[in-house]
């Protein structure tokens, strides 16, 4: 069959829908939410005329669905991941370790706290690698950020242990798999702390927003406080005893609005509907694929069961067969794509020339005992050899039984020519 690239008839008519699975899925429900906050004339947290709590739901309901006893809304993710790393006490002389691939906030976010990321190779499943992990550690690493990448769990046994045994916390960025899990636990339970992102692009969305989760009582009271100016307003809410002479410090403002509570609240309800409808799709799609491609291989899942649908990985032979795959794609007018164009996160430019805003005692500037290695002298093979190589289709939760069949059309038409 020709393909769509060289003047063939395409797979698909249509280009498929926007693949910003929360959002599509907004409607009357958030609408109303939202503008009920709005009529309440209260859309502060803590305080207002007719106050709705909107935040206080979202939070509980977050939590009994993951089974936490704390969930703190956020403005972010950068927020929640730069709160959690102050909870745990990171700061000027310390390094963070973060995997090789992940979105720039990530490492971005140990900067701002003023400490230096140390990066890690992935393993197969783009994940940081433990074995990697234990490699780079000395003791001045004070922090573990695994990255859940697009809805795969982390081999969470292999860097809880590594975290174990060097006393070392571990904060699970969740941004990307939100309701992700590994070996029946949620993603974002595992470690000390998770964080979250409802930005646009993300599961769920309220436009921007973020949620941080722990079981420790006492990271929780920092975490708080951290987010709020130092303060805890919900003593009784936590039932909980404590002074600000005591434990208050400074802290900053990432509170959530009560207008971003009530949409996350109605988005909230749909995460798992979201979650088993793209998975259905997917898993429709790599049996089929299965059968029809010989040998295709899709990306290593530490989790099969617990990843999410919304993301299909396609590993191809070389970097050259995956760009190529992707432009096909697009002309039989299936969304493709090569996550971070294939580089490891310290390729960004702010990562890669080691800048940051201050004047003066850049987090890099520390007297580092174990020096940090130029990003220039970085070599990470795994996420240079696989990333680029790994290409990515978006699995909507709109795409009906029509357009699943007709991407495992298009994808197995491109992998025939391309492996025959
Ligand atoms: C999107 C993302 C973030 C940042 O989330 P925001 O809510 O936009 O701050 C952090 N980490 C990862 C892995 C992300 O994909």
């Amino acid at each position: 069959m020709k393909l769509a690239i060289h003047g063939g008839e395409p797979a698909r008519r249509k280009p498929l829908p926007p693949n910003y699975p929360g959002a599509v899925m907004m409607g009357e429900e958030e609408a109303g939410a939202a503008g009920g906050v709005l009529l309440s004339k209260s859309p502060f947290r803590y305080y207002g005329i007719n106050h709705p709590h909107t935040v206080r739901h979202f939070e509980s309901r977050m939590a009994s669905d993951l089974n936490m006893p704390f969930v703190l809304g956020t403005t972010s993710c950068t927020a929640s991941l730069i709160t959690a790393m102050k909870a745990v006490g990171i700061g000027w002389g310390d390094k963070v370790a973060v995997p090789a691939v992940t979105f720039q906030a990530t490492a971005g976010a140990v900067l701002c706290c003023g400490a230096v990321p140390v990066y890690v190779d992935v393993d197969n499943s783009l994940n940081m690698d433990p074995d990697q992990l234990e490699k780079i550690l000395d003791e001045e690493v004070r922090a573990i950020i695994p990255v859940h990448l697009l809805g795969s769990p982390c081999n969470m046994d292999g860097i809880m242990h590594v975290s174990q045994k060097f006393g070392i916390p571990v904060i699970e960025d969740v941004a990307q798999s939100c309701g992700a899990r590994y070996e029946n636990k949620y993603c974002g339970t595992i470690g000390n702390i998770g964080v979250f992102s409802f930005q646009l692009n993300k599961l769920i969305t309220s436009g921007e927003g973020g949620a941080v989760v722990t079981r420790d009582k006492y990271l929780f009271e920092r975490v708080v406080r951290y987010h709020d100016q130092g303060l805890f307003r919900e003593t009784e809410r936590y039932g909980m005893n404590i002074d600000d002479n005591e434990t208050a410090f400074a802290g900053q403002n990432y509170r959530m609005s009560e207008l971003t509570g009530a949409v996350l609240v109605e988005q909230w309800k749909k995460l798992g509907h979201i979650n088993s409808i793209t998975k259905a799709a997917r898993d429709r799609m790599v049996l089929d694929l299965g059968e029809e491609c010989d040998n295709i291989t899709f990306r290593f899942s530490h989790d099969r069961d617990g990843e999410l649908g919304a993301y299909l990985g396609i590993v191809m032979p070389t970097v050259k067969e995956a760009d190529f795959m992707v432009e096909a794609l697009k002309a039989e007018n299936i969304s493709a794509y090569i996550q971070y164009a294939g580089k490891p996160v310290y390729m960004n430019p702010q990562l890669f020339h080691m800048r940051t805003a201050e004047r003066a005692n850049s987090p890099y500037d520390y007297p580092f005992k174990h020096p940090i290695v130029p990003c220039a002298e970085l070599s990470m093979p795994v996420a240079s050899g696989l990333l680029p190589r790994t290409v990515f289709v978006s699995v909507s939760p709109l795409l009906t039984e029509q357009d699943t069949l007709e991407m495992t059309r298009g994808i197995s038409k491109v992998y025939k020519y391309l492996i025959a």
